[in-house]
């Protein structure tokens, strides 16, 4: 995705809105002044995660004051200045929100806020809960009643359940019962809470913010607010500031581990972060370059496409010495009203926002990188357009391995029968896209590149889950009605 002065995520982001695969962003901040501001910023970092909603949220030590829309942070700026004005604490949540699960709607925006006997709490959610199906519907079948259409709510039923708010740390206690993919971040009066899942599928980052603590879904986040990166919180890691005294806790007594999502570093996260100990830029350059190694194409020169595509390959053109040299110039000021999570508006906003420059193709073998192949139908206008402008060949290379699977760990991915690579040959794939040869990056190559691949998830490349699920969760799933997109503040 790229950007527009005020409502695009930044360029350098490299996300795209011909894909389907964002998610959320989260951050919780402790123990600073004016929070809500801090909070604003590090969402401001963290927009590629998520464009559909945004929502900050600030404890003053008993009640929670929130501001939500359904829209980017910038519009929470532009269009709730002074309520943000009015949040005042030392303690709050931010989100940025993709809807993996429930609809595009207002009160699907997080962080989700409510109030039970222990008071008020807010949640702020990443990832989905594949269990959340099931636990939704015992609940519901005691008589509890859902205020929204996602998985997150549930937590927030058990934490003001008897049986858990009885227990010494009633989240824990709650977070237990969770299976699937959460990075989370809670506030309850004066205390934050961060969570991250037995597996760690979802990265989440802790900085030292002055005399307090900051906590988001990427350490690009960081710099923004002037904090510094301490380290990542660990998988099954659950962190409590009460006042400035901080307590850790462990979800199980020896985390699952393995399932640390490798689109991460494939594609969502901003190269500037670094997640799962590696900087998300120099992984994926050294994707591009195993790729060349794996899978060479004699060729004259090598063409990302932009944004997400470029690190690898740069890596690409290094390892091959072809020249690399931009063949596609992204348009950045596509207005945000044209993203919608639907395969006909992706198509339209990839059709406007990239243009072939001929001079860099005309009469020449042109090797296309991109980092992955989800549906193959924005790949294949885009080698039609080099065609057009005179590319004597065309060769595609993919810095990923084919994509057969969906996920079930907070990634809108499509169906099965959507994905191009679900039961195709490469030869296959390179005939429907209309290139001279395909190649794409090995298994074997991608865990080269990340140390071997141990603690990672490559679930949606070999159908082999860290976890197993029941049943076929949908993304509208807890939907009963699906109401119009709405904007506004709670
Ligand atoms: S299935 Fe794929 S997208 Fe989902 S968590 Fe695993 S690696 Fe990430």
């Amino acid at each position: 995705m790229s950007q527009r002065p005020s409502s695009w995520v930044p360029t350098y982001c490299g996300l795209r809105a011909d894909r389907p695969v964002h998610h959320c962003g989260i951050v919780g901040v402790v123990g600073v002044e004016r929070v809500a501001d801090v909070i604003a910023r590090a969402l401001m970092a963290l927009q590629h995660r998520g464009e559909e909603g945004a929502g900050i949220v600030v404890s003053d030590g008993e009640v929670l004051h929130a501001v939500r829309t359904a829209g980017l942070v910038s519009d929470l700026l532009d269009h709730h200045r002074d309520e943000l004005a009015r949040l005042h604490g030392r303690v709050g949540v931010g989100h940025v929100r993709y809807s993996t699960t429930g609809a595009w709607d207002l009160r699907n925006v997080q962080p989700l806020v409510v109030e039970c006997q222990s008071g008020m709490w807010a949640l702020a959610h990443n990832g989905n809960l594949t269990n959340a199906g099931a636990l939704r519907s015992q609940w519901q079948s005691r008589g509890a009643i859902f205020q929204t259409g996602t998985d997150t709510e549930v937590l927030l039923h058990m934490i003001a359940h008897p049986r858990f708010a009885r227990q010494p740390q009633p989240v824990v206690a709650a977070l237990q019962a969770l299976r699937g993919a959460f990075s989370m971040v809670l506030v309850h009066k004066d205390r934050l809470i961060a969570a991250r899942d037995r597996h760690g599928f979802r990265p989440l980052a802790l900085g030292r913010l002055g005399s307090g603590y900051i906590v988001a879904s990427e350490t690009c986040a960081f710099p923004q607010v002037g904090a510094t990166f301490l380290r990542e919180i660990e998988p099954g890691e659950v962190l409590v500031w009460e006042g400035c005294e901080l307590r850790q806790y462990a979800l199980t007594a020896r985390p699952a581990r393995g399932g640390q999502c490798v689109f991460e570093h494939i594609y969502f996260a901003r190269p500037d972060s670094v997640l799962f100990g590696r900087n998300v830029h120099e992984v994926r350059v050294a994707l591009g370059r195993q790729l060349a190694e794996e899978r060479p194409v004699k060729a004259d020169v090598v063409v990302p496409i932009p944004d997400s595509g470029l690190p690898a390959a740069m890596g690409f053109a290094q390892a091959s010495g072809i020249p690399m040299d931009l063949g596609f110039i992204r348009n950045h000021y596509i207005g945000r009203s044209f993203i919608r999570p639907t395969a006909e508006d992706r198509a339209r906003v990839a059709d406007l926002k990239l243009a072939v420059v001929e001079h860099v193709v005309r009469g020449r073998r042109v090797v296309v990188v991109d980092d992955s192949l989800v549906r193959g139908t924005t790949v294949q206008r885009r080698v039609q357009t080099l065609r057009k402008a005179g590319a004597i060949e065309v060769h595609l290379r993919i810095a990923s391995p084919p994509i057969r699977w969906p996920c079930w760990f907070g990634i809108d991915f499509p169906t099965r029968g959507e994905l191009i690579a679900a039961d195709r040959t490469e030869e296959e794939i390179a005939r429907i896209v209309g290139v001279d040869s395909l190649g794409y990056l090995s298994l074997e190559g991608l865990a080269r590149v990340l140390n071997g691949g141990r603690d990672y998830c490559f679930g949606c490349f070999t159908g082999r889950y860290p976890e197993r699920v029941a049943g076929t969760p949908s993304k509208l799933a807890f939907e009963v009605t699906v109401a119009k997109g709405t904007c506004g503040s709670i």
